[in-house]
Formats: structure tokens, sequence, C-alpha cells
């Protein structure tokens, strides 16, 4: 299958299980692919590209900016983002989906006052129990959300994850609709979902998902 055939078969799944008046948005994970392949997806119409390293990131941001110059596309942000590296995020990301811990709230916001802006947030959910993984530790949500709300700099939009491996994709994206409701009490307009990848997208947008990042299934495998 082609970049294109690929590409536009998770359109039609995209199309097909969400709703029509409110379809999700679909965000192309591009870390590992160069420069040339975002512009080959922008030429396929694409809107949303994903990276999780400012570094790689930053440089082929500027590439694509040179390749398609007249292209609006929009750079999210998935990885787990230090606070060393927030100014450059902040660069060219239009949203940041790795919100999970005190620290890099208040970088983003030091950051975001200096150049008076504001940015789109999700606050990523960590659903495997291990602190040394990206993510807010559930009964850390609540506390979390107070944090970015107080801000008024980040648009908090709702919350991200990543199932684990190994886990049913279900049980684990059910879980996010639990925390939901933390979130919700606090924020009622946070009502993003950022969540299902290559493996798990269609049963994430089946459960309600309203952003999904999917890599190689469009990318193909990525060289490391
Ligand atoms: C790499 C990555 C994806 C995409 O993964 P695929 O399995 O290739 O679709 C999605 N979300 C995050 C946070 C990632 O790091």
């Amino acid at each position: 299958m082609s970049l294109k055939e690929r590409y536009e078969k998770v359109l039609a799944a995209l199309a097909r299980t969400s709703s029509t008046s409110n379809p999700a948005t679909l965000i192309v994970v591009t870390k590992n692919h160069p420069a040339q392949l975002v512009a080959e997806l922008i030429d396929l119409g694409c809107q949303n590209v994903g990276e999780n390293r400012d570094q790689e990131a930053s440089a082929k941001q500027l590439e694509v900016a040179n390749l398609r110059p007249d292209s609006q596309l929009n750079w999210h942000f998935i990885g787990q983002l230090q606070t060393n590296k927030v100014k450059s995020v902040l660069r060219y990301a239009c949203a940041i989906h790795s919100i999970d811990r005190p620290s890099l709230v208040h970088e983003l916001g030091k950051q975001l006052e200096k150049f008076d802006r504001k940015i789109d947030g999700f606050i990523e959910l960590n659903l495997t129990g291990d602190p040394g993984r990206g993510g807010v530790m559930p009964e850390n949500l609540e506390a979390l959300a107070e944090e970015v709300l107080n801000l008024n700099r980040v648009n908090l939009r709702g919350l991200m994850a990543v199932a684990g491996l190994g886990e049913d994709p279900r049980k684990e994206f059910q879980r996010v609709l639990d925390l939901q409701s933390v979130l919700l009490k606090s924020a009622p307009y946070a009502t993003a979902l950022s969540m299902g990848m290559s493996e798990d997208y269609e049963i994430a947008l089946e459960m309600g998902a309203t952003h999904i990042r999917v890599g190689s299934k469009i990318t193909g495998p990525r060289a490391y």
C-alpha cells in the first residue's frame, strides 16, 4: 500500500466511526520520518502531525516550512517534555498532549507569559502504575488540573493517554472515560480525548476519542 492508501484507510475508519457533525481529528505521528514524508502528507491534505522529541521536531518543522512554504500544518507535541525544551517547543507547536507534572505547568506558564501567547493542552494520564513513564498518576489528576486552570494561558482541552502494552485497550480507554469525570468537575469544557494509536485507534474512536495519534499504520515502520 502507498502512503496515500494507508492515510485514506485511516481517514475512512475515522469517518465511519466518529460523528459526522463533530469528526475526530487525525494526528499523523511522523517521528523518525523525514521532512519529505511530512511534505507528502501535506500534499494528501493532512493538517495535523505529531512529534515526541523536540530536537527532531524543531529541525523538521523548519525543513517542512521550506519544502511547503504555504502550508498551514499543526504540530502537536505528544512526547515526554523536559522543562528545558518548553521554550523551543512553543516556537512551533499548536498543542501539547503530555502535560503531566507541576514543574512543567510552571515552565509553560513562564514561557507563555514571556511570549504573551496561549496554547492548547492535554493532561496525559499514566495508566501503567509505573511512575517512570510519562503521565500523571490518576490520584494527582485533580490537583494538576487546578494548576493548569490557574495559568489562564493553556486552553485545557482534555485528557491524553496511551494504552499499556499487552493491556486490553477497551479497559484502558474505559479508565480514561472514568477519570474524565474528575476533570470535568473543575473544567466542564475540557471534553477532548486524545487516545488511540495504530493498533487501537478504531476502538478508541468507538469509545469517543476526539483526537487519534496514528503513526506506523500510515507512515510505515519507523527507522531507528
Ligand atoms: C509514537 C507514538 C504514537 C504513534 O504510535 P503508532 O503505534 O506508530 O501509531 C502515538 N502516541 C504517542 C505518544 C507516541 O509516542
